[in-house]
């Protein structure tokens, strides 16, 4: 290693990154523009991730030996197939370090999991009692709670971020009334990349006896996050953006609070016994489980939990930061860049103008270079309303991206700059 370089560390790790591309098959498909054949630069991890290998052969597996409904059948499939759905459970449990497996509910994703929250927890609110949030939700953490508050006449209150998209947690004092009931938080935007000081938030509310849920959908993949350390009350995140299967996600919530929540939706699986007019409700976490699960999901997501602890989360959350400040170093050379969200330790997630062009167009022509990043509103609309843009370009980094992807992508913006 060259003491002298400044990225040596990051130069260092290229081999290993190398070696993992090559457990992702659609890293190396080839790709034609214009006749012309590119090498894909996947830099659209923040909307979903890519699946190596082992997690595609695990969903292939699930349906060759082992498909059969869960917790109905008694006989040997139907056995395995609730052994493997309950192993994954476990699987997340021991991932979360959480203290039960019954505080694992599987659900479609982040948004189903937040959903699930909103309704359930609002419905034992009063008129007048107040949520609080922060100017740089998701929609899957904004819009439910806007519902909730429609239908129990709750009143939302936001956490305001500065111009560098740092949260300003300072103003908490002045926001806090004894009417606030929840605080819901994301521990990463998806936007801004602002990695949030959970820590400090949740001991806050905790001081004043309100819980905390924290949306984890842009965290959980590239941190290790210990619900009992963190001490949040409920954490919810997607399988797909953490190289497991779509259509399946967590939410993790403490025993004794998920056990106060009435049930979400109405089904088989979430009761125990049933009358023409009425029925006993299930213990959790089937309580909140409500019909045929995606049982390939869940044996998806364990897979691909043992894949990501056996790469590493501390080395991922390190070398994505590393990659981030290589990027952001060529990115700002480039004349007419400006970036969104410069909160400092902030994850790998780059939001960017160049100056008179349109996000989309951007985009567009990266995309002909193979360079494949998001543009839009990414999901929050007030965001980009207090950031005074109608859309941005984001390109969003994961463990299995190389110099050579952050350097197609500076090439392309700067050449974006030239041609457009
Ligand atoms: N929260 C954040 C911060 C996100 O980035 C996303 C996905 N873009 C979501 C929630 C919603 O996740 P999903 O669509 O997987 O439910």
């Amino acid at each position: 290693m060259d003491l002298h370089d400044p990225h040596a560390e990051l130069r260092a790790a290229q081999d290993k990154v190398h070696r993992l591309r090559a457990d992702f098959p659609i890293l190396n498909r080839p790709l034609t523009y214009g006749g012309k054949a590119r090498t894909l630069v996947y830099l659209d991890n923040a909307n979903t991730t890519q699946k190596p290998q082992i997690v595609l052969d695990t969903l292939m597996g699930y349906y060759q030996n082992s498909n059969a409904n869960v917790a109905r059948a008694i006989h040997s499939l139907g056995e395995e197939s609730t052994r493997i759905f309950e192993g994954a459970r476990d699987r997340v449990k021991t991932f979360l370090n959480a203290a039960h497996r019954e505080e694992i509910i599987f659900t479609k994703g982040t948004t189903e999991a937040i959903n699930l929250v909103a309704l359930t927890f609002c419905d034992g609110l009063s008129a007048g009692d107040e949520i609080l949030l922060t100017e740089m939700e998701h929609h899957a953490n904004l819009v439910p709670w806007q519902m909730a508050a429609a239908r129990y006449g709750l009143t939302l209150k936001f956490i305001p971020f500065d111009d560098n998209g740092v949260l300003q947690i300072e103003k908490l004092p002045e926001l806090w009334t004894d009417r606030i009931r929840l605080v819901a938080v994301t521990a990463m935007s998806n936007v801004l990349g602002t990695i949030n000081p959970l820590a400090e938030i949740i001991a806050f509310a905790h001081a004043r006896n309100v819980p905390v849920l924290v949306d984890g959908a842009q965290a959980v993949p590239h941190q290790k996050i210990d619900v009992q350390e963190l001490d949040c009350d409920f954490l919810a995140f997607s399988s797909h953006k953490m190289c497991g299967p779509t259509g399946f996600g967590v939410l993790y919530g403490k025993k004794d609070l998920l056990e106060k929540l009435p049930p979400y939706q109405g089904g088989g699986n979430m009761i125990r016994s049933v009358w023409l007019e009425t029925f006993d409700t299930n213990v959790i976490p089937y309580k909140f489980e409500a019909g045929t699960p995606h049982m390939e999901g869940a044996a998806g997501l364990a897979a691909a939990i043992d894949y990501l602890e056996t790469v590493g989360l501390d080395w991922i959350h390190r070398y994505e930061q590393l990659l981030l400040a290589y990027t952001m170093e060529k990115l700002v050379l480039v004349p007419g860049v400006t970036v969104y969200g410069n909160a400092p330790g902030k994850g790998g997630i780059i939001s960017f103008l160049v100056n008179g062009i349109h996000a989309h167009d951007l985009s567009e022509y990266l995309d002909r270079k193979g360079v494949a990043v998001r543009a839009g509103h990414h999901c929050a609309h007030p965001l980009a309303r207090r950031l005074g843009v109608v859309s941005t370009a984001r390109a969003s980094f994961y463990f299995y991206n190389t110099i050579e992807d952050a350097d197609a992508f500076v090439e392309a913006v700067r050449e974006a700059v030239d041609k457009l």
